[in-house]
């Protein structure tokens, strides 16, 4: 009997201490991946970005075979190099790197975390009908925005940082950028989605400044894009 009144207690006082280790584990665990995130971080690098109508823009990115540590460092890159631009989304093709990997930092309607959001091989698995029109800039469309109808909610199969497959729904804005980076994996440009017309201007605009830049000298030359986030328009 003493021995059992005598063991409870201590069998509780290590039931404690072993919670209270295994706390301390998933605290070291948590602070050792969160070290990890900020290492990976710090060695990203902004990246130069490709300014239409530079042909490689309209080139078709190829699949990731598998989320390696080279696909995560270019999602660190490109999450720095969209923070850096002020953009809100950002896909590899866009700094000449023709993978099918895009970065997105929109807050979802939901205030969903772990924004931003990276995504290899995105895939567009369903298509609301419905449309609405954001107005979209667009960080290698320097100084040009339109209004753009696209489907009003989109649900995103991708493969995530760690190689998990994943899938999300998201509409308004957020939708609108999934739509708008998965479009420059297959050389899509927003203002592809106008009418002849206003697009024929876009693309004239394009080749005009392009003359006017290569007539000055380099350091003149720029995306543009923080006079684009200056108008109004989000930068894509
Ligand atoms: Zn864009």
């Amino acid at each position: 009997m003493s021995e059992i009144t005598e063991s409870t207690p201590e069998s509780g006082l290590e039931a404690s201490r072993e919670a209270s280790r295994e706390a301390a584990t998933d605290m070291a665990t948590e602070v050792s991946r969160e070290a990890a995130t900020e290492a990976a971080t710090d060695t990203a690098k902004v990246l130069p970005l490709l300014v239409a109508p530079d042909p490689l823009l309209r080139k078709r990115s190829e699949p990731v075979a598998a989320v390696d540590d080279a696909v995560r460092q270019l999602m660190h890159n490109l999450v720095k190099t969209m923070h850096a631009e002020g953009g809100i989304g950002l896909a590899a093709p866009q700094a000449g790197i023709h993978r099918r990997v895009i970065v997105v930092d929109v807050e979802a309607e939901d205030g969903g975390t772990g924004y931003p959001l990276r995504l290899a091989n995105p895939e567009l698995k369903q298509v609301s009908a419905d449309k609405v029109g954001h107005s979209e800039g667009c960080l290698s469309v320097p100084e040009l925005t339109a209004e753009i109808f696209r489907s009003a909610e989109v649900t995103v199969a991708y493969l995530d940082e760690s190689g998990t497959a994943q899938e999300i729904t998201a509409s308004g804005l957020f939708a609108a950028c999934l739509q708008h980076e998965i479009d420059h994996l297959n050389g899509v440009l927003f203002f592809d989605h106008l009418g002849a017309v206003r697009r024929e201007m876009i693309i004239r605009r394009l080749k005009k400044r392009k003359r006017e830049l290569e007539g000055k000298s380099e350091s003149s030359a720029g995306t543009g894009g923080k006079e684009s986030a200056r108008a109004g328009a989000p930068l894509l």
